[in-house]
């Protein structure tokens, strides 16, 4: 911890400290920049898990970062999708399994908060890493350096400023980068169940009209029963009702919107509840600032894209930074900034058009969009090339993935200061 009297100058200074800016800073400070992290530790945002996809754990893995994470993390080895919208077209089960793309799991399921809370404690440990846990303000972008200032404090300079304050990004505003936002009137309700029948390592999407009701494996109870995370998304005018119910009664609701496949269900914890829209910022880097995460992008939870999105904005970042650095040139200069721009725009564009034409096909209800989706589903579930390029794409772009997620090890490096 820094001593918040004293200005501060490092090589990056990362805004946020949630679990973009967290890896964000720590593969920048293993590459060997000198790294100031801000930001105060998130809030737990209740019943809410994230699944990592294959390329996201072995970036976890190249930072060192996994081992402490492992415990916790339930692997996931099955995706199904059940077309649950009562539609004419309705097309039978769809089952992805990872052994069928040559993989033991497509990935781990993790609650958000021990994410965060295992990267905050490498964090704290990493040398060249002074973590400063106040919100910043006042940022200002000049020919040499960002900086901005600590709430109530001294300012922080940095030739690089990796915006990675979320979806409403301080940073990005005065930076002037504009966005394009789509709300929904869709709510996310998350929460964390226990159930008597087990999950079998299997998640499962049921397509509903008010949206996707999404079962992810979790790892068992202290009392050892199997345990999944519930993220439902319902229209907004339905939510108040759902949300005013006590847990009993919204747990054998859950139990039957999931046809009691995984058998009686009992609520642990509080409920998560989340206003559902979609968010692209029109450039991803500017002037001595990149965007990470959800200050560049949101979209909703629909196959657990966003914050392995949000990893590869990080692993795309430290390779532009580092390929800058190596030749000498500006780390949050014009060159590094465009390259990390080209770098991450095809995966961000497609991810977030993809993730809201699922949802918004949902949502029509019309014979013309049902037949499509039916269509789509059925191809799936019948042509096997078709179904393992989906589940490579869905696990991982299949061209210009960052280099730490093909195998490649990072680039580490002693610090420069
Ligand atoms: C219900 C739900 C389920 C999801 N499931 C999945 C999933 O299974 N898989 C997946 O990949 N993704 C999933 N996501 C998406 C994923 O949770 C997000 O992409 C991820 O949490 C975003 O992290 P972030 O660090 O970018 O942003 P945030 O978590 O919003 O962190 C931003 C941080 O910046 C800080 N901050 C803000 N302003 C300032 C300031 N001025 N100075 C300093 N700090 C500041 C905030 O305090 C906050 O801590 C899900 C999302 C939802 C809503």
């Amino acid at each position: 911890m820094t001593d918040p009297k004293d200005d501060l100058a490092a090589d990056a200074l990362v805004c946020g400290a949630g679990a973009s800016g967290l890896l964000a800073a720590l593969a920048l400070a293993q590459a060997g920049l000198d790294v100031v992290l801000a930001g105060p530790t998130p809030p737990v945002a209740p019943g809410r898990t994230v699944a990592l996809f294959d390329g996201s754990v072995r970036f976890l893995q190249s930072l060192g970062a996994w081992e402490a994470i492992a415990p916790d993390a339930a692997p996931l080895a099955v995706m199904r999708l059940v077309d649950d919208t009562e539609s004419l077209f309705r097309t039978p089960p769809v089952e992805f399994r990872a052994a069928e793309i040559g993989l033991e799991q497509f990935g781990f399921n993790v609650e958000t908060h021990v994410l965060v809370a295992r990267l905050q404690a490498l964090a704290a440990r990493q040398p060249n890493l002074r973590l400063v846990p106040d919100l910043l303000e006042d940022f200002r972008f000049g020919a040499e350096a960002a900086s901005a200032r600590r709430v109530g404090g001294p300012r922080i300079a940095a030739p690089l400023l990796v915006a990675a304050d979320g979806r409403a990004s301080p940073a990005r505003r005065a930076a002037g980068i504009e966005v394009s936002t789509t709300p929904y009137g869709q709510t996310a309700m998350t929460v964390v169940l226990s159930h008597a029948a087990p999950h079998c390592d299997a998640s499962t999407e049921f397509h509903t009209r008010g949206g996707p009701f999404t079962l992810v494996p979790m790892t068992p109870g202290a009392d050892g029963r199997p345990r999944s995370g519930l993220v439902w998304l319902m229209r907004d005018a339905e939510a108040d009702e759902r949300f005013a119910m006590d847990d009993a009664a919204l747990a054998r609701l859950i139990e039957r919107r999931a046809h009691s496949l995984l058998g009686a269900m009992r609520i642990e914890g509080r409920r998560g509840r989340f206003p559902m829209a979609s968010m692209s910022a029109r450039r991803l880097a500017g002037t001595r600032i990149a965007l990470v995460g959800e200050a560049g992008h949101v979209f909703p939870p629909i196959g657990a894209q966003g914050l392995n999105l949000g990893v590869r904005d990080v692993a795309h970042l430290v390779e532009a930074v580092t390929e800058a650095r190596d030749r000498r040139l500006d780390i949050g200069g014009p060159e590094a900034m465009a390259r990390y721009e080209s770098l991450r725009r095809a995966d961000v564009a497609t991810r977030t058009a993809g993730v809201d034409l699922l949802n918004r096909s949902l949502l029509i209800d019309g014979a013309p969009m049902d037949f499509l989706r039916g269509a789509g589903l059925s191809a799936l579930a019948a042509i096997g090339p078709l179904r393992r390029a989906v589940m490579r794409r869905g696990v991982m772009p299949q061209i210009g993935a960052p280099r730490a997620m093909r195998g490649e090890a990072l680039q580490t490096r002693a610090p420069s200061r």
